[in-house]
């Protein structure tokens, strides 16, 4: 069956903690619209073995790398070996990210710069190093996983929420860096989803957030990976610099 538009046969994606949660989904969804794929990850190589498996049995190529987001140097040996065994690298996901929630008062430095080496950083790290292949052949698509709370922001998480809001300051002027170039830069903020990250959350306070969606639910991870198979499609062609609320309309 051809999916038009949203076709991503001959494409290959690479997708940043890629072995769980959002980013796990991410991976399969793309490979189901035909593109190869390479996954990083920090610690779960069973779980990233364990996709790859799943993508070769769909009939794409795909490969599961343990690179931890926040170090460049690995960000580029690893855009380097995709662009050598797949020969392109045309979408890049910068999806990795973690949580040290707590209020400011007890926030610890090491707390802090975890989380915005992690979630933002890493994005530098990855966008620098796919940038110049990017614009050698003219085309590619970026889509950073920012998230509702970089937007509106949230008690107990004055890290992520910068790390998050960082992540959409530097996709816009990404954005217009590369516009002229054919490589379009993009956002997704997902609400909440359910995934070990939000796992963890109390069931009473799990209510309270439930209550707060216009949904009334949370989301799950395919309903952002169907949002990123669109932003790294020819559909997205004319799409730049936007972001994207994925959050049963919380961001409202
Ligand atoms: P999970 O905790 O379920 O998965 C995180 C993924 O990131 C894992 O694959 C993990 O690898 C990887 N990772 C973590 N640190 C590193 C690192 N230093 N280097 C490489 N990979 C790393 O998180 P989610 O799937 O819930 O979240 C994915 C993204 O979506 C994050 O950026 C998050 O902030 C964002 N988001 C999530 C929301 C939610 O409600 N769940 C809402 C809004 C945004 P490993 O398995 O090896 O640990």
């Amino acid at each position: 069956m051809s999916l038009g538009k949203f076709d991503l046969q001959g494409k290959t994606a690479l997708v940043t903690g890629g072995s769980r949660g959002i980013g796990k989904s991410i991976a399969l969804h793309l490979a189901a619209a035909g593109a190869n794929v390479v996954l990083t990850y920090a610690r779960s190589s069973e779980a990233a073995n364990e996709v790859v498996r799943q993508i070769k049995e769909m009939g794409r190529d795909a490969l599961a790398v343990q690179a931890d987001a926040v170090d460049f140097a690995e960000a580029e040996k690893v855009v380097s070996d995709t662009i050598e065994k797949f020969k392109s690298l045309d979408i890049l996901v910068n999806n990795a990210g973690i949580t040290r929630d707590t209020l400011i008062m007890r926030m610890s430095e090491e707390q802090w710069d975890d989380v915005i080496r992690t979630n933002l950083k890493s994005v530098f790290n990855y966008s620098k190093a796919v940038i110049r292949p990017m614009m050698k052949t003219r085309a590619g698509s970026i889509i950073n996983i920012s998230s509702v709370v970089g937007v509106a922001g949230n008690a107990g998480q004055t890290n992520y929420a910068a790390s998050k809001a960082g992540i959409i300051g530097f996709s816009k002027s990404l954005a217009k860096e590369v516009a002229s170039r054919n490589i379009r830069v993009n956002v997704i903020a997902p609400g909440y989803i359910s995934t070990e990250m939000t796992g963890q959350l109390d069931e009473n306070i799990l209510k309270s957030i439930e209550a707060q969606i216009p949904l009334k639910r949370a989301g799950e991870p395919e309903e952002v990976a169907n949002a990123v198979v669109f932003l790294a499609s020819d559909a997205a062609s004319y799409l730049t610099g936007a972001v994207l609320g994925v959050d049963g309309g919380m961001g409202m």
